[in-house]
């Protein structure tokens, strides 16, 4: 007699349980009710692989949310009785309904075996199963079998003997994620359930957690806690409320994402059948040969979109930060070179006013991507991209912290904790800043409409963005051919339901985003324009200077000139002196100590002056251009940047600024979060380091072929 252990079979009712038991335990059978209820339990004896195994043949369940008496009479057996190896008997023909239980037990932490019954109706029906890959994503063997024929019946005891025999190995078994807003709730939860249960508890606490969500009967009933009871309510209404289904509904949803994500990469189907509507949408959407234009066309629609929507209320508050500068400007008389005034309006309202009048054409953006989060697509936009990342050796949940990236680096960067993999992690981090974020946009949504016709601005948008991804692909795959060389682990990509986005779940994914962007601008940005514009104001001339220029006007006002000719002479003095006291400043000089090595990216000193800006946060390059120029063209104020910008660059040397911005350094705050979650100083540096000199050499590049080609 070898070592005992119990192997329950689970499964959804006429998938095959008592046949396969049948075949299993032969004529050793013993029928009894389960203590308490009048439900039929059977269990038989088998010997194999010198184990000697009690089979029970379980009632048939669809899910482990205690229901029906049977439902309570399986799940208890295998939540109470804890079997050494659960078998999930799963009708094959019919395989994305089955999992559903099979997804149950693996969050249970079951020691699972997956049996695919029913493979010859599956077969029939057009399935081929890479039965390979479902036993990585659902971390379990899986064998095919024929019940009634008893094919494959050896290769399942195998199966069941070596989990029987390998347990609690460690090692993170798959699980399912179940987005920010469900996430949350479980994690509150499970905070308030480590306060009530008596330590140790016998139960896996995130899923008690997801079975209260769920209002399974039986754990609600285990809880009298108004603190707990209260939460639940709280949660449950919070997910009713962002997702727009209760917590039971979306739960499922998420589940059958996962299966449905799983089965997307290892099942085959020679015969298309297509039953619900995400079904239908995914059939187009996920298509081989359709995806990849559908998905470059929807980013391509949504910088479209956030241009035509944004420039409108840009337009308004760029009008608004004029007229308050001229406000408070008029508090002075009108000559006055005052430090004060100087300060208030270049330092604090054209620095500021010049980042926020980004606002709407950021909040768009977050608009847009909140809408294809929330209404399911993005995690099809991950799927899609998860082929091509496993060309680039990463796998496609890093595509979900690199599309954070479109928002801020940040975020992204700390979303790469959903990776397991350290190299996968490491390689995804440093690649994020590479995803051009909201900070950016300010930079192009300068530049471009200055330098290209409407027409082109939608395009030319898109195509840095695409730079930037195809960096990272680049960057990533040399990456984990070098320094970060290693296997990468399966992950299932969930494919959750279409569903409508509801108001206040884009509202808040909107408002959250933005308002890290404002944050930013009341705080650092503030300090560094006004850090920015003491930079660009000491030292002063000198009153020689000064004078010279005075005496200069002098001789203009004095000598017949026309009014209008008067004018302009005027202006062009005021511009030189502007000028002059720029170079004579700390900006100036540090620009100018830079200019060589710029001249190659065919940047000039006061560019430069602004990308140092840019490296505290990008969106100052633009704060810092705004100073820049009103300082150097004081008389000239109705002037926009834009127009000045045209006048003094070329188009050419306006890409070569975005693609600069795009790639060189991240900023301080990417800097130090990449620091903080590697865990060592080495790869922050790494990221900065060589961001920045990629970007040197392909500005370099830029421009020099730019120059070639006229
Ligand atoms: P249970 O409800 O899960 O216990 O399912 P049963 O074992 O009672 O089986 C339900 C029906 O499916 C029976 O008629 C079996 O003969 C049939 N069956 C079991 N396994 C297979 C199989 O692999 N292929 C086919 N075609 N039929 C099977
Ligand atoms: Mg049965």
């Amino acid at each position: 007699m070898g070592k005992k252990v119990v192997v329950a079979l689970a499964g959804n009712p006429n998938s095959g349980k008592t046949t396969i038991f049948n075949q299993l335990t032969g004529a050793r059978q013993h029928v009894g009710n389960y203590p308490g209820v009048t439900v039929e339990v059977r269990d038989g004896q088998r010997e194999h692989g010198g184990l000697s195994m009690k089979i029970v043949d379980l009632p048939g369940t669809y899910s482990l949310t205690a229901y029906s008496a049977e439902e309570v009479v399986a799940r208890n057996f295998i939540i109470e009785e804890k079997p050494d190896v659960v078998v999930d008997i799963i009708d094959a023909s019919n395989l994305e309904r089955n999992l559903y239980l099979a997804v149950e037990l693996l969050e249970l932490k079951a020691p699972l075996v997956l049996a695919f019954n029913m493979s010859d109706e599956a077969k029939s029906r057009g399935y081929e199963f890479d039965t390979e890959k479902l036993s990585r994503f659902f971390g379990a063997p899986v064998v095919q079998t024929i019940g009634h024929k008893g094919i494959g019946i050896s290769e399942l005891l195998d199966a069941i003997a070596s989990v029987a025999q390998n347990r609690k190995e460690g090692g993170s078994s798959p699980s399912v994620s179940y987005g920010k807003e469900i996430e949350e709730e479980i994690a509150a939860i499970i905070a308030l359930l480590k306060k009530t249960l008596p330590p140790p508890s016998e139960t896996d606490l995130r899923w008690l957690a997801l079975k209260l969500l769920e209002n399974d009967k039986e754990a609600r009933g285990r809880f009298k806690s108004p603190e707990l009871n209260g939460q639940i309510a709280k949660s449950a209404s919070r997910i009713e409320k962002l997702i727009g289904d209760s917590p039971e509904t979306a739960i499922a949803a998420r589940r059958y994402g996962f299966i449905s994500g799983a089965c997307q990469e290892s099942v085959r189907s020679t015969i298309e059948i297509r039953h619900t509507i995400s079904d239908r949408i995914d059939a187009v959407v996920t298509n081989r040969v359709m995806a990849m234009p559908i998905f470059l066309g929807l980013m391509y629609l949504v910088f479209k979109v956030t241009f035509s929507l944004g420039r409108v209320p840009m337009a308004w508050i760029e009008k608004f930060f004029g007229w308050l500068g001229g406000a408070i400007e008029s508090l002075w008389p009108p000559d006055s070179t005052s430090l004060v005034k100087d300060l208030l309006v270049q330092g604090v309202i054209g620095g500021v006013g010049g980042v926020l009048t980004f606002l709407p054409v950021i909040l768009v953006l977050f608009l847009a991507i909140a809408f294809l989060e929330d209404s399911g697509y993005m995690a099809r936009a991950a799927f899609i991209m998860d082929r091509v990342m496993h060309k680039i050796g990463l796998h496609g949940k890093s595509f979900i912290p690199l599309l954070i990236g479109f928002g801020c680096t940040v975020p992204a960067i700390m979303a790469t904790r959903t990776l397991e993999n350290r190299r996968d992690r490491l390689t995804t981090m440093l690649v994020a800043p590479l995803m051009s974020c909201g900070a950016r946009l300010p930079i192009y949504a300068l530049i471009i409409p200055a330098f290209f016709q409407e027409r082109y601005q939608a395009a030319m948008l898109w195509t840095i963005y695409m730079i930037g991804i195809l960096l990272a692909i680049v960057t990533a795959k040399l990456l984990r051919r070098t320094i970060l060389k290693g296997e990468s682990v399966p992950f299932v990509m969930e494919l959750p339901p279409y569903r409508m986005p509801t108001f206040t779940g884009l509202a808040m994914h909107t408002w959250e985003r933005g308002w890290l962007f404002m944050r930013k601008a009341g705080t650092i940005i503030l300090g560094i324009s006004i850090l920015l514009w003491a930079l660009t104001t000491f030292p002063r001339l000198s009153p020689n200077d000064a004078a010279l220029f005075e005496s200069e006007r002098q001789a203009a006002r004095g000598s017949n000139l026309s009014p209008d000719a008067l004018d302009e002479k005027l202006a062009q003095i005021d511009g030189e002196e502007a000028e002059k006291a720029l170079q004579y400043s700390a900006a100036g000089r540090c620009g100018r100590v830079i200019e060589p090595l710029l001249k190659p990216m065919g940047f000039d000193w006061k560019i430069g002056t602004a990308l140092i800006g840019a490296i505290a946060a990008k969106e100052v390059f633009v704060a810092q251009m705004g100073v820049l120029y009103s300082v150097s063209n004081a008389e000239e104020r109705s002037d926009t940047l834009r127009e000045k910008l045209r006048s003094l660059y070329t188009p050419l040397t306006g890409f070569c600024i975005m693609l600069f911005c795009l790639v060189s350094a991240p900023c301080m705050a990417t800097f130090a979060v990449t620091t903080r979650e590697s865990g060592s100083l080495k790869w922050g540096l790494l990221q900065f380091g060589g961001l920045t000199l990629l970007a040197y050499i392909l500005t370099i590049i830029a421009f020099q072929t730019g120059r070639l080609l006229g």
